[in-house]
């Protein structure tokens, strides 16, 4: 995946520390990153994957105080909210020809020593992932190797936060293809069903869709809080609970939702097949497609 589009954020370091002046679209081929920088060394930065639907930017605040969050999670300055909001909707505005598009925007610490953030937005129209909606994606259950109280146990550990060290995850997702399965749901060492490496996880069970709790260590969808917001005007009640492996199991339906594929209806776990809900899962991606602000 390339991108298309490439903005990078300007800063200026002034009395009251680093401010943000502005940013400028730069040709995708540019060398804009050192090798020195903390990104490229040690993945110390964090990032934002926001869907982009005919040029509209979905669940853009959301997105903007999660990039806050996991900011201050890693100690780094805080984004300019106002800066990064314009930068989106300008790379956005460029997208605007696409159906569906992505945008990713990412702050690093910076070139070691120069104390200065570095820090750009990309984008580009998305991929084809009709398949996944549709026919839906088997999943391998794959042990995360953290208790499910990791967050508060271990803050260092940045549970929940979105970083750009995403080299585990993509590992997890290599793990699964060997088992034959298209993604992955972790599992905590204490049997706690928690996330995707890319996505959150919707169990169905009768007209109550339940999600994991935010406070297990993992990433707080924005997909999944507009899913179930969409679903209470539908009739369907949601919880966030701890949920097990056997509730899954016995789950009506399941779907891993994230910003750019959006709903993935899960066919089988582990090789047992699960029901996938055509209609529930055609009416969700009908609305994640559709949703502006
Ligand atoms: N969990 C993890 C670990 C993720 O990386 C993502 C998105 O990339 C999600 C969940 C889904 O979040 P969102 O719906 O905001 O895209």
């Amino acid at each position: 995946v390339t991108a298309d589009v490439l903005a990078l954020v300007q800063f200026a370091a002034g009395p009251d520390g680093i401010s943000t002046t502005g940013h400028r679209v730069v040709p995708v081929g540019d060398p804009v990153l050192s090798a020195l920088d903390l990104a490229a060394t040690r993945g110390d930065g964090v990032f934002e994957t926001i869907s982009v639907g005919r040029g509209a930017p979905q669940a853009l605040e959301p997105h903007l105080v999660r990039f806050a969050r996991s900011a201050r999670m890693l100690d780094l300055p805080a984004p300019d909210l106002d800066a990064w909001r314009a930068i989106v909707l300008d790379v956005a505005g460029r997208l605007a020809a696409h159906d569906e598009a992505w945008i990713k925007t990412v702050l690093t610490r910076g070139v070691e020593g120069a104390d200065v953030p570095t820090a750009w937005a990309s984008g580009a129209p998305s991929a084809d992932f009709s398949a996944a909606r549709t026919e839906g994606v088997a999943v391998a259950l794959l042990d995360r190797g953290v208790r499910s109280d990791v967050a508060s146990s271990s803050p260092w550990l940045l549970a929940g936060a979105k970083t750009l060290s995403y080299a585990v995850n993509m590992a997890a997702k290599r793990e699964a293809a060997r088992r034959g399965a298209d993604d992955v749901v972790f599992v905590s060492t204490d049997g706690a069903l928690l996330e995707g490496p890319t996505a959150t996880l919707i169990l169905r069970r009768g007209d109550l869709l339940s999600t994991p709790r935010a406070d297990l260590g993992i990433l707080a969808g924005t997909t999944q809080a507009d899913v179930f917001a969409w679903a209470h005007e539908h009739g369907l009640r949601t919880e966030h609970a701890l949920l097990s492996p056997s509730d899954l199991a016995s789950a009506d339906a399941a779907w891993l939702v994230s910003s750019v594929r959006h709903a993935a209806p899960l066919r089988a776990v582990d090789g047992a097949p699960l029901a996938v809900d055509v209609e529930l899962s055609n009416a969700m991606n009908r609305f994640l497609a559709t949703r502006v602000r």
